[in-house]
């Protein structure tokens, strides 16, 4: 099974990838995460990508799909995968759609986790992230067991830094601009599913199970 996660920055596909790659024993795969975790060994693609992350400006296709790649020619992607914050502009979803094309594959799901504008800003503020395992986190609306702390690995929660107010006002806009088109092009590929991001997080996953499962 082969999932692309839609949806604007903040919008929970994060949370939702987590959950689809436990229960249906697949890899998640986050292009932030993996240029988190390259920043923080600081490797030369870390550094890179850091410079647009911190703008909240998306990174370079080119950079991306060399990474992304790299990735699916892992042992763990043979039975599919679901891919968080990634494609998040035309180019690179075509990059995708050709890749597996080459193999007679292709995307199964594209799961667009709608939430307005207006609730992002505000649901920003309170995700709290663990830099070591990925595991993310919200003050309301999903907290950790205790304050501050990571329930997965017991590392230290931090607010990312383009979290803030203003960064998170650019990653709308690369969002409107360069990822929303994305909804449009899975639904012309007849894959597009939409699920209303603003209910509960174990809501918003049952109703993703039942298009899976339908
Ligand atoms: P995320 O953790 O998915 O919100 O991604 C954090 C940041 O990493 C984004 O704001 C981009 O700067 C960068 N990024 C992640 N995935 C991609 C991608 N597929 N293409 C370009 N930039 C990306």
């Amino acid at each position: 099974m082969k999932i692309v996660m839609l949806g604007a920055p903040g919008a929970g596909k994060g949370t939702q990838a987590k959950m689809i790659a436990a229960k249906y024993d697949i890899p998640h795969i986050s292009t932030g995460d993996i240029f988190r975790a390259n920043i923080k060994e600081g490797t030369e693609l870390g550094k890179k990508a850091k410079a647009f992350m911190d703008q909240g400006q998306l990174v370079p296709d080119s950079l991306t799909l060399e990474l992304i790649m790299d990735r699916f020619s892992k042992a763990d992607c043979a039975n599919g995968y679901v891919l968080d914050g990634f494609p998040r502009t035309i180019p690179q979803a075509e990059a995708l759609t050709k890749a597996l094309s080459e193999k007679n594959d292709k995307i199964d799901f594209a799961i667009n986790v709608d939430v307005p504008d207006e609730n992002i800003i505000n649901r920003m503020s309170g995700r709290r992230c663990c830099l070591k395992c990925g595991g993310t986190f919200h003050v309301k609306y999903n907290p950790p067991k205790e304050e501050g702390i990571c329930d997965l690995c017991g590392a230290e929660l931090v607010i990312r830094d383009d979290d803030k107010p203003e960064i998170v006002q650019k990653r709308l806009v690369a969002y409107h601009e360069q990822t929303q088109p994305l909804i449009d092009y899975y639904a012309k590929e007849g894959v597009l599913q939409n699920v209303d991001g603003t209910v509960d997080v174990e809501v918003v996953f049952e109703n993703i199970v039942k298009i899976l499962e339908k």
